[in-house]
C-alpha cells in the first residue's frame, strides 16, 4: 500500500461531508491500509479518509506510545452514541502542520462502529484520555468539521495559524459550546486555580 498526500487546511475538500460505507470491500480495505501507512509515516495519532481525499466515513487511530507495540484501531461508519462532560484538549492535526491550540472536547464518549472486517463494536473512552479526544477529532473530519471549530481562544488560534502559513479560523464555522465552557469554568473554580 502507499503513503498518501494529506490535504491541508484551506482545501475545501476537508469541509465536505463523507458518505457511509455500504460494503467493506477490497477498496475500503486498501483505503484503511493507506490511512494507517500515512498516519504512521507522519507520526500521527489519527487520520480520517477525507484528509487523503476520500469522502468515506472511515478513520484510524493509534494511541500507543513509543515503547508499546502498535495498536491500530479502525472505525467504519462511526456513531457517537453518548457524550458527556468537558475537557480542554491541546490539539493538532495532520492537515494543520505544526499548529497546535486548545479546543473543547467531551470528557467521555461512547462510539459504535464497524471494524476492518465489517463487524460492529462499541467502545467507551473516558476521562478525557487521548483516545477519547482522538475519536471526537477524527469523527468530526467525516462531517467536514475541523478541530479549530472547537477553539477556546480564536485570537490565539489565528496567531498560531498565521505563524504556520495557514488561513485563519473560519468564524462562521465556530461551534457554540457554552455548556461545555460552563463545565470547564466551574471545574476550574473548584480546583482553586487562578
Ligand atoms: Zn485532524
Amino acid at each position: 500500500m502507499s503513503i498518501r498526500k494529506i490535504l491541508k487546511y484551506g482545501d475545501d475538500f476537508l469541509r465536505q461531508p463523507s458518505k457511509e460505507v455500504h460494503k467493506v470491500s477490497k477498496k475500503v480495505q486498501d483505503l484503511i491500509k493507506d490511512l494507517l501507512d500515512t498516519m504512521y509515516a507522519c507520526n500521527g495519532v489519527g487520520l480520517a479518509a477525507p484528509q487523503i481525499g476520500e469522502h468515506l466515513r472511515v478513520f484510524v487511530i493509534d494511541v500507543s506510545t513509543n515503547d508499546e507495540p502498535l495498536n491500530p484501531m479502525v472505525f467504519i461508519n462511526p456513531k457517537i452514541i453518548k457524550k458527556e462532560g468537558a475537557v480542554v484538549s491541546h490539539e493538532g492535526c495532520l492537515s494543520f502542520p505544526e499548529a497546535y491550540t486548545d479546543v473543547r472536547r467531551y470528557k467521555n464518549v461512547m462510539v459504535k462502529a464497524l471494524d476492518k472486517h465489517g463487524r460492529p463494536f462499541v467502545l467507551e473512552a473516558k476521562d478525557g484520555t487521548l483516545l477519547a479526544r482522538a475519536i471526537q477529532h477524527e469523527f468530526d473530519h467525516l462531517d467536514g468539521v475541523l478541530f479549530i471549530d472547537h477553539v477556546r481562544n480564536r485570537f490565539e488560534a489565528d496567531k498560531i495559524l498565521q505563524e504556520n502559513g495557514l488561513p485563519p479560523v473560519d468564524t462562521e464555522r465556530l461551534i457554540d459550546e457554552a455548556e461545555m465552557e460552563e463545565i470547564l469554568k466551574n471545574e476550574h473554580q473548584q480546583n482553586g486555580e487562578e
